[in-house]
């Protein structure tokens, strides 16, 4: 147990802290389906949800199909003013009443709970993740956070059961030192866990960005005095509201940078849809410039230009592929064309996880696969980095590659088969570049669906231990799924 002592900031962090400065944010944020209900939204806003839409959703409310309590409602009047002309936009954070057809799905994907040794961190690579807020300033109907996003209660592995809490600084700083130090006096690795120092931090939640200059300051002056090289910043602030990503916010990253030049930054970004960041003309068509150029939404461009002439931030985007949003490789590959020409890098596109009403969004592994391989030919080299990432209990792990002809001589892959890849592994990392291939199934949603078809395991995909602080039996591979954050994972 770390007992966290009150922080004190050093002289050069609060000389840092000392130069923030901070802006009023105009979001316009409509808050859950009541304003719909009520008729009290903007009367420009209530046409977004069609009278049968309200009606039906109205039915629902109070009972154990209300769309709201699984996963709180919000949209900003940007993010709105975008969906007005994009179906695939507006299924990313319009309730509907079919979300809650099927609650089969996990309380808490990954028994993420397993992982954390204080609360609001998540520790289990060399990288930790944190939960530093519990809310974003728009909310995806898909979210992989949605326990921590609709407070709900948790079952932990000590039996206790209640909500998510938030990471704080003198405990997580603490428990960062404590951790680095057994490390380092151990010849690199932690006794027990093989863990290397604690060298990489993600900023998630919920969305970071929501957070005023000051607190997102506090967090990355604390981090870096407590010997972390590296942050993350996870959000998805750039779609939902750009103009947060204003001069105040990029001054105080240049005066951070100043103090700590040794600390690498990077923003995590989650663009679904090319429709995010393009602006579009009255026929619905993507806007060009005289030199075919496609124009990007003004504010989200501007953003985008902070981070990319700043060297010293790298950006990358990941999102996952949603039935209805972006199971479209036209649509992605427009995403990832135009992202790295911006800027950016394409990290993961992920494979939807285990949440509750998963039937709702998610798409099979191997139709996943497809749309991504579709979607990057004709990219050049430098513009289809992305990959298929499955996250598996073990750790990330990449969809490499579907097959349609059998492999001669080799039984049970008579329609195909789906090759595997370890990308990360907790601890030493002993499995990472180790591959597991299964026979086909075109309707598998999740690791199970491959249990009867095994073919080759050298990964250990399908051979797996729960840690376990009990000793009890690992638990279904459907349920074994790993940390990963809302914004960022
Ligand atoms: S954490 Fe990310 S995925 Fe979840 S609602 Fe917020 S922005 Fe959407």
């Amino acid at each position: 147990m770390i007992q966290a002592q009150k922080y004190v900031p050093t002289d050069r962090e609060q000389t840092f802290l000392d130069t923030v400065e901070e802006s009023r944010y105009e979001r316009e944020i409509i808050n859950g389906l009541a304003p719909f209900f009520s008729e009290k939204a903007p009367e420009d806003m209530l046409s977004f949800y069609h009278k049968d839409e309200v009606v039906s959703l109205k039915v629902l409310k109070g009972t154990d199909r209300d769309v709201e309590s699984r996963m709180p409602v919000k949209i900003t009047r940007h993010y709105y003013e975008i969906a007005k002309t994009s179906p695939s936009i507006q299924r990313i954070v319009k309730a509907s009443p079919d979300e809650t057809n099927d609650l089969a799905g996990s309380e808490d994907p990954g028994n993420q709970m397993d992982y954390s040794p204080v609360e609001g961190l998540l520790h289990k690579y060399e990288m930790g993740l944190m939960y530093v807020v519990s809310t974003c300033s728009a909310h995806c109907r898909f979210c992989y956070r949605e326990e921590l996003i609709a407070r709900k209660e948790i079952a932990r592995q000590d039996g206790t059961v209640k909500k998510k809490g938030l990471a704080k600084i003198p405990e997580i700083t603490a428990y960062i030192r404590e951790h680095n130090q057994i490390v380092a006096d151990n010849g690199g690795r932690h006794p027990e866990s093989g863990r290397e120092k604690l060298r990489e931090i993600l900023l998630s939640g919920g969305d970071p960005m929501v957070l005023n200059n000051g607190k997102i300051a506090a967090w990355l002056g604390a981090l870096a005095e407590a010997g972390v090289e590296s942050i993350r910043i996870g959000t998805k602030e750039m779609a939902f509201y750009p103009q947060r990503f204003d001069r105040t916010f990029f001054e105080m990253l240049d005066r951070f940078h100043e103090t700590y030049p040794q600390v690498g930054l990077h923003m995590m970004l989650h663009f679904e849809h090319p429709d995010e960041i393009l602006a579009k003309g009255p026929d619905g068509e993507y806007i060009r410039d005289e030199q075919g150029f496609l124009q990007w939404i003004p504010a989200t461009g501007e953003a985008m230009r902070g981070f990319a002439t700043r060297g010293w931030i790298t950006v990358e985007n990941q999102a996952p592929i949603i039935r209805g949003i972006n199971d479209d490789p036209d649509a992605l590959r427009i995403l990832q064309r135009e992202f790295k020409r911006a800027g950016g890098e394409n990290h993961y596109f992920f494979c939807g996880r285990d949440i509750v009403a998963y039937k709702a969004f998610n798409i099979p592994i191997e139709k996943a696969w497809q749309i991504l391989n579709d979607s990057q030919k004709g990219l050049s080299g430098i513009e289809k980095h992305a990959r298929l990432s499955i996250t598996h209990y073990k750790g990330k792990t990449e969809v490499a590659a579907v097959t349609n002809k059998p492999i001669p001589g080799l039984k049970g892959s008579e329609n195909g088969v789906v090759i595997f890849k370890i990308l990360r592994n907790a601890g030493g990392a002993p499995d990472v570049g180790k591959v597991c291939i299964v026979g086909r199934n075109p309707d598998a949603l999740w690791f199970d669906d491959y249990e009867d078809r095994v073919l080759f395991d050298e990964a250990g995909l399908f051979d797996y231990t729960r840690v376990s602080k009990s000793g009890e039996a690992p638990k279904s591979l459907a349920s074994s799924m790993p940390m990963t954050g809302g914004c960022g994972g």
